[in-house]
């Protein structure tokens, strides 16, 4: 089993011994209870390196207890055995998402979806439509505007908004997140006016009169944002079940939460009493002191729930993000020569609630972007591992975009993860090189430099920043081209993964990430019967087809919890 290629991160021996001697009984013939589920026919990529490929398996409740060949699956056939023919079809474990956020996918679903408006008045009718279904005074919030898509490349103005929308405050996020724009009622519940100075690090839109027009950039995007009321709990559950849903869609059956609030664990936690989660949800506890000494009192907790819920992990962040130049940098900014971007927390802070995590037994996961925020937290986790030390740490540098030559070594020799979103790299392409120069590059997205080192690569989208579908990440990782084939070969195509390593970065790699390797992550006797029928072979198309694939089902546990209409 490689699961990882380097003493720090070995568990073999330990995923060897979680898989109970299902074959060894059947072809001892010791008679076997029968099976709840065979699926059968079917090319079946496991992740799994003892048997990477086999045409069947069998569920007994709700986990896996045997794979191999179609003959000897259907000896565990019984009366009441539910058997599945794929039809030769693709099917590859229950993928897991291991960076997104839970509750801001939820957020996004209800929002209005400006993503593609080519005009403000394509933008107003949309939000104009939403409007007729809510009451009046009700808060609607959009995302995804561009003007720079619109001809007239200005920013918009409020006016139309306003006359179109008069009864509810409407705040309309730009695809990046660095604007909002606004209509008059949202001003006014806001109490902004041309008295209103602009706050450090943002700016407020202006007429000739000084008059606000609607637009608010940076950290002048709270004086009205701050207003928009928090979900309700039953609307955030409500939109958290939406959430599931297009994850089931698309063949994601867990996440890692990267930061949750102590609240919205508790949310997760009931929804997954009452059976309204059918997720492996690994969370990472948002950086807040209050929650941090409440689940440090509480201890890691693992599978609470019968395998839905983890709670063993906390989330830090370094720097900010490269596209706002915030990510913190060794050298200067390419394009900013007196900018080396922020760190957002202080390197004390990050060592300090390591040693925390170390005593109390929890994994950190710090957020990294630049080469310099990324040298702060290995250095800070050196020094907490040096004062409490502990052999199965499994801590996580969340993204690790952009890191020094001399870095990449650290990884393996600290056995530290870096857990990575192939999608970035192909969001950032067009521009990164401009912020970073040509050398910098070299280091960038570098997931084959880190794989030849020895660790491993959990994947992740880090929706709702980037789209949900997995198998993005899949096609970025094997390729390095956007959706539309670009650029020809593939960007810094030596840092490309195979298409196995794409597959255990999705799969068998997130949940070691999780410490859940012996729970899920491959198709194994033992293991929980979570998997995926494709459309097509995604081991096999060639990579300029691989974002047409469909997922025809997903299961959790031995159960369908999504199933494609049928056309
Ligand atoms: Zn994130």
């Amino acid at each position: 089993m490689r699961l990882s290629r380097s003493a720090p991160l070995a568990v073999a021996a330990s995923l060897l011994a979680a898989a109970p001697a299902a074959l060894a009984q059947s072809s001892a013939g010791a008679p076997q209870p029968a099976a709840d589920l065979i699926v059968t026919n079917a090319r079946i990529y496991t992740a799994d390196d003892s048997r990477p490929l086999v045409e069947a398996f069998a569920v007994r409740g709700n986990r896996i207890v045997f794979t191999g060949s179609a003959r000897e699956a259907a000896t565990l056939k019984g009366a009441a055995t539910r058997v599945v023919d794929a039809g030769g079809r693709t099917v590859i474990p229950g993928m897991v998402d291991a960076h997104a956020h839970f509750a801001g996918l939820a957020q996004t679903l209800r929002a209005v979806d400006l993503v593609g408006t080519k005009s403000v008045t394509e933008v107003i009718a949309r939000v104009q439509a939403k409007a007729a279904t809510l009451p009046k005074g009700t808060w609607i919030t959009g995302r995804g505007w561009d003007q720079n898509a619109w001809g007239d490349t200005r920013f918009p103005t409020h006016d139309a908004l306003s006359a179109a929308v008069p009864d509810h405050p409407v705040l309309l996020t730009r695809v990046d997140g660095h604007a909002n724009f606004v209509n008059a009622a949202a001003m006014k519940l806001a109490g902004v006016t041309a008295a209103t100075k602009d706050p450090s690090g943002g700016k407020i839109q202006r007429d000739a009169n000084g008059a606000p027009t609607g637009v608010f950039i940076d950290n002048a995007q709270r004086l009205v944002g701050s207003k928009v009321p928090e979900l309700t709990r039953d609307e955030m559950r409500a939109a958290l079940k939406d959430a599931i849903a297009r994850m089931h869609s698309l063949g994601l059956v867990g996440m890692h939460d990267a930061g949750a609030s102590r609240a919205n664990i508790e949310l997760f936690e009931d929804m997954a009493q009452k059976r309204e989660l059918d997720l492996r949800l690994y969370v990472m506890i948002g950086d807040n002191a209050e929650a941090l000494k409440h689940y440090f009192q509480v201890g890691p907790r693992s599978a609470l729930y019968d395998g839905q819920v983890w709670v063993r992990a906390v989330k830090l962040y370094a720097d900010g993000a490269m596209g706002s130049r915030g990510a913190a940098l060794l050298e200067p900014y390419s394009d900013d020569p007196n900018n080396t971007g922020l760190l957002l927390s202080a390197p004390s802070h990050i060592e300090e609630v390591a040693r925390q995590g170390l005593a109390a037994g929890f994994q950190i996961n710090t957020h990294a972007i630049g080469d310099r925020g990324n040298r702060v937290v290995l250095d800070a986790y050196d020094k907490a591992l040096a004062a409490t030390p502990r052999a199965d740490h499994r801590f996580r540098v969340e993204h690790a975009q952009i890191l020094h030559q001399d870095d990449i070594p650290r990884f393996a020799q600290m056995g530290v993860i870096p857990s990575m979103q192939a999608s970035h790299q192909t969001s950032d392409m067009y521009w990164i090189g401009k912020r970073l120069g040509p050398t910098r590059l070299y280091g960038a997205y570098a997931w084959q430099s880190l794989l030849q080192t020895g660790v491993i690569i959990p994947n992740g989208s880090d929706f709702p920043v980037e789209a949900v579908n997995p198998l993005i990440s899949f096609h970025a990782s094997i390729a390095r081209q956007d959706a539309r084939d670009w650029p020809a070969g593939g960007w810094y195509p030596e840092q490309k993964m195979s298409r196995e390593d794409a597959l255990r970065s999705m799969t068998l790699w997130a949940a070691y990430a999780g410490f859940q390797e012996k729970e899920l992550g491959s198709i194994t006797p033992g293991k929980y019967a979570d998997f995926v029928v494709l459309d097509q072979d995604i081991m096999r198309v060639p990579a300029e087809l691989v974002l047409q694939t469909r997922v025809l089902s997903t299961w959790v546990g031995g159960r369908r919890v999504y199933e494609a209409p049928a056309r």
